[in-house]
């Protein structure tokens, strides 16, 4: 039997939500299961950052000619940056039948979702704002008013939640990882992921069909 595609999974969730922690823990206690794409953007390189590592850093112009040439599956605009999602990379692991993750903000997903109507869209929220705040402030590296202009990009991105598939509600950190764990195993199992078994059913049936 063919090898079925991989399943594609897009994790948004407000800044300061904890989803790249989650990415972080779900990659190292599933280190062969799991790919995450790495974007493109043109936003400056933090301190500790690394190019090819959390992005690929590009200039404006670079980004520009990468979708002139068509090469982002999505792409859009946070904070005044743009973010792209590399499309080769993407097609070339789910077609070796490899899931893989994208921790892409609201826009770009909804994109993905249109582009790929079996992708499993997870969102990521602390259980209240005022926990949010607290995270956001209490990581002592943003300024207030960074962390205000962050509350207030969550609460237009909060609209767009109810078209996620599932909530990951991140109090307990090991609790969420298991379940954005469980809920992409569980999406294996969708009759959307077993083409190839449903058609190599249909046609060992076939030899009976006449009697
Ligand atoms: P940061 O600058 O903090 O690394 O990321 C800002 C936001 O951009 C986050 O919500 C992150 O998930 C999102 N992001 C990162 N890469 C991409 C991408 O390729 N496409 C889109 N649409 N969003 C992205």
């Amino acid at each position: 039997m063919n090898k079925e595609k991989g399943v594609l999974t897009v994790l948004s969730g407000f800044s300061g939500a904890g989803k790249g922690t989650i990415m972080k823990h779900l990659l190292l206690a599933h280190p062969d299961t799991y790919n995450l794409s790495i974007s493109a953007t043109t936003r400056y390189k933090r301190e500790g950052e690394e190019d090819g590592r959390e992005y690929f850093f590009k200039t404006r112009n670079e980004f520009d000619e990468m979708i002139a040439q068509g090469e982002f599956l999505e792409y859009a605009t946070f904070n005044g940056n743009s973010y792209g999602t590399p499309k080769a990379y993407v097609e070339k692991l789910l077609n070796e039948g490899k899931d893989v993750i994208l921790e892409i903000e609201v826009q770009g997903a909804l994109q993905v979702k249109h582009l790929y109507p079996d992708c499993l869209l997870l969102f990521v929220t602390p259980p209240s704002a005022e926990a949010l705040k607290e995270r956001l402030v209490g990581r002592g590296t943003e300024s207030e008013e960074v962390i205000a202009e962050r509350l207030s990009i969550s609460s237009r991105e909060s609209s767009l939640m109810d078209k996620y598939d599932y909530l990951i509600i991140n109090d307990d950190l090991d609790e969420a990882v298991e379940e954005v764990h469980e809920l992409i195993q569980r999406e294996h199992l969708r009759t959307a992921h077993r083409k190839n078994m449903i058609s190599d059913i249909q046609t060992q049936l076939k030899q009976f069909s006449d009697i």
